[in-house]
Order: structure tokens, then C-alpha cells, then sequence
């Protein structure tokens, strides 16, 4: 039977019905290792029982107020990630692109509030992803996702990454803000490095521009660290993060400090879920992992194995793997062969992998991962790579 789904994923014939940890269970059982699941669900694995059970007393007592109520959980989870970064004020969305809307608006507002409304563009890198509102494509930059949606949102203004003379060039006396991932990922897990990001903060506040950092993938323990600019040693003024911080749960947040948002007043911004207490249970079950003791350790100590391993892989497939990126256990593999090729591959292996920009196939295990997933992962990767050698061998004949 056709579909009743608008057709905009190009969907894999698969239907998972159950989630464990690392793996996922299709409809008929077969099993499949999920290093996938860092895109958006579950960062911490499937049904992890923290989660389950701050998921199912909250869905017992409350799910939803308004916004115009006090609601403890959002109190409690705002103060903790503050208290563990940056920050000094949270605003809870549902999603990234939303958390990225909010980060946009605080920006402008910032300068507006201060009389000069004028100060509303924002550079953004090239092979950015910020999401797929109208604001955030035309962030984003990439005129896939912005032909035939009518006019660009006006005020972006993008220059490649690494190139500080352009950077230099795009500012202008209405400019607010930079805008950049610390690690691309839809754009093929390319590693901002970190005296880049100071110099990016220099360059803000010798302007007097705001820095937004979009940890929407990279956030909430992925690279090893809460938030992977940490690794820098710098600050924003802005972050958004979704993804991890919901564990596979709807929930976006956008953190600033409190210069920052001076301009965000009551009534300024809003959204109706935002914050609603399913959501924010099931934030402060995640950080009650990812902030417990060793955990960050572990994932630090995971990545490294993996990429130990995928260099390995990397000498033994020299014609299908070009090279190995990423920090912690955000990594790809950056392929000779198309990269939509190698996740079926991969897939025919029972194993899930992304693909990315830059013909890369992205590896976000769920930071729960431990060593023999990753060794199991690795084994289906070098089958997968000796399937494409075999291919190519069979077109070369
Ligand atoms: N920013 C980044 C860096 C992302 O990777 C994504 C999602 N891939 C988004 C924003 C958008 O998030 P969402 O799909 O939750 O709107």
C-alpha cells in the first residue's frame, strides 16, 4: 500500500519495534546495532531505564501548563544546565531549528534593545545546518533546502570556514552575530578547530558582535565534553542544543547569558510546549547521567577505541575510506565511494550509520555504547567496506 506520509524522507523499508541500549529491534526481530541514534533519538540508547521511569511518574502527574504558571521541573532543569555552563538564562523550545529561532531573535533583539535595530545580519559558514524553518535554511546557507520555498529570509550573509579575510569582509556595521557549529555535522563531521572558535571570539568582541554556538548535535556529552566548544576553552553569548538533551524526547533549548538576552522581555517569544513537564522530566533524567561521575570519561574513552579502530579499518580499505573525523563519539568516515552505497551496505550488515554532506556516513552510537558494540560495529563496517571493494572490483572487470 502507498504511504499516507508526505514523501520527504526517502525512507529505508524497515519498521523498528523495540529499542535496547545500542540496538534496535525490527518488525519479524532482526536486530540492528544503532550507531545512528546521536542524530536525534535517543542519546543515551533505547529506553534507557532512567529515562523510562522519569518519563512514566511524570506521565502519571502532570503533562502539561502554561507557560504563564510556574513549572518546577523547567526551573530545575534550566538551573542545572546554567550551573553547568556558561549561561545564565535558559528558553525551552522543542526541537533545534526552534532553539536556533530563539538564539536568532535574542541576537537581533540585543542590538535592537540597544537602538540599533539595524544590527540584524548574521554570518553563518558555508556547509552550516541549522535546521529547516525559514530562518534556519537561510542560515544554513544551502540552496537544496532553500529553492522553491520563495523569498530568502533577508540577513544572512555566509563565508567559508577558515577563511578570516572573507569573515572579515562580511562584517559590517549591521552585523550582530557569528553563528557556527563547533563540529559540522550534516556537513560531513568537519571539526571547527579550536583556535579557530578563539579566534572567532576575538573577532566578536573587538565588533561587538554576539557568538551563537549551534551544539544542537554536538551538545550534551557527544564530543566528551557537555558541550563541545568546552574543548576550546572559549564561551558564547548564545548556545542552542536539542538532540541530546532529550534523549530521543522533543526538547530544544536555547541558553544565553544574561547581557545577551536583555532584550528578550516578557512577551517578546514564546512557544507553547516549550518546557512542558514530560519534557523537562525527561531533560533532568539525562543530566542525571551524563553529569554523573566518570560518564563523560567513558565516552572520551569509547570515541578514542573507535577511532583507534577506524583507522585500522581505514589501512586495511584504503580504496573505500579517505579519512576518519570527529571528536569523542561524534566520528565519520569520509569514503571514496558514494556514501548513500556505503550505509546500504552497512545496513545489509545490521548496522545503522548516517550519511552526511561531504560524502561522509556519520557514527553517533548512543553514549552508552560500550566495547564490544563498538568492536561489533567495526567487524559490520569492514564488512560492508570489503562488499564496496568487491563492487568496485567487479566494475573495474
Ligand atoms: N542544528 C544542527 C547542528 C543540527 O544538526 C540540526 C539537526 N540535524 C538542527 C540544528 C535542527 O534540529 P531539528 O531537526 O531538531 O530542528
Amino acid at each position: 500500500m502507498t504511504s499516507a506520509l508526505l514523501p520527504t524522507y526517502a525512507r529505508a523499508p524497515i519498521a523498528f519495534e523495540r529499542g535496547e541500549g545500542a540496538w534496535l529491534v525490527a518488525r519479524g526481530g532482526e536486530r540492528y546495532l544503532d550507531f545512528g541514534a546521536g542524530i536525534a533519538v535517543n542519546a543515551l540508547g533505547h529506553a534507557h531505564p532512567h529515562l523510562v521511569a522519569a518519563l512514566t511518574e511524570q506521565a502519571g502527574k502532570l503533562w502539561h501548563t502554561s507557560n504563564l504558571f510556574e513549572i518546577p521541573e523547567g526551573e530545575r532543569l534550566g538551573r542545572r544546565l546554567v550551573d553547568a555552563t556558561f549561561a545564565d538564562v535558559a528558553f525551552f523550545a522543542n526541537s533545534g531549528a526552534e532553539a536556533n529561532e530563539a538564539a536568532i531573535k535574542m541576537a537581533r533583539k540585543y542590538h535592537a534593545a540597544d537602538g540599533h535595530p539595524e544590527r540584524f545580519r548574521i554570518v553563518t559558514f558555508e556547509g552550516a545546518f541549522h535546521g529547516r524553518t525559514l530562518a534556519t535554511i537561510a542560515a544554513g546557507g544551502q540552496a537544496k533546502y532553500i529553492e522553491g520555498f520563495g523569498p530568502k529570509v533577508e540577513g544572512f550573509d555566509q563565508v567559508p570556514t577558515g577563511d578570516f579575510a572573507a569573515l572579515e569582509a562580511a562584517i559590517t556595521p549591521e552585523t550582530a552575530a557569528l553563528m557556527i557549529e563547533p563540529i559540522q555535522g550534516e556537513g560531513g563531521l568537519r571539526v571547527i578547530p579550536h583556535a579557530d572558535l578563539r579566534r572567532l571570539r576575538e573577532i566578536c568582541d573587538a565588533r561587538g558582535l554576539l557568538l551563537i554556538m549551534d551544539e544542537v548535535q554536538t551538545g550534551v556529552g557527544r564530543t566528551g565534553k557537555l558541550f563541545a566548544h568546552e574543548w576550546s576553552g572559549i564561551v558564547p553569548d548564545i548556545m542552542s542544543a536539542a538532540k541530546g538533551i532529550g534523549g530521543g524526547f522533543p526538547l530544544g533549548v536555547c541558553l544565553a547569558t544574561r547581557e545577551a538576552a536583555r532584550g528578550m522581555t516578557a512577551g517578546t517569544h514564546g512557544t507553547t510546549f516549550g518546557g512542558n513537564p514530560l519534557a523537562m522530566a525527561v531533560g533532568n533524567a539525562v543530566l542525571d547521567v551524563v553529569l554523573a561521575d566518570g560518564f563523560l570519561e567513558h565516552v572520551r574513552r569509547t570515541g578514542l577505541l573507535l577511532k583507534q579502530k577506524l583507522a585500522a579499518l581505514k589501512d586495511r580499505h584504503p580504496q573505500v575510506i579517505e579519512e576518519i573525523r570527529g571528536e569523542g563519539l561524534m566520528l565519520g568516515l569520509k569514503l571514496r565511494v558514494p556514501n548513500t552505497d556505503f550505509a546500504a551496505a552497512a545496513r545489509a550488515e545490521h548496522l545503522l550509520v548516517i550519511p552526511a554532506g561531504d560524502n561522509v556516513v556519520r557514527l553517533l552510537p548512543p553514549l552508552i555504547v560500550t566495547e564490544a558494540d563498538v568492536a561489533a560495529a567495526v567487524e559490520r563496517l569492514d564488512a560492508a567496506a570489503a562488499s564496496r571493494e568487491s563492487a568496485l572490483r567487479g566494475a573495474a572487470e
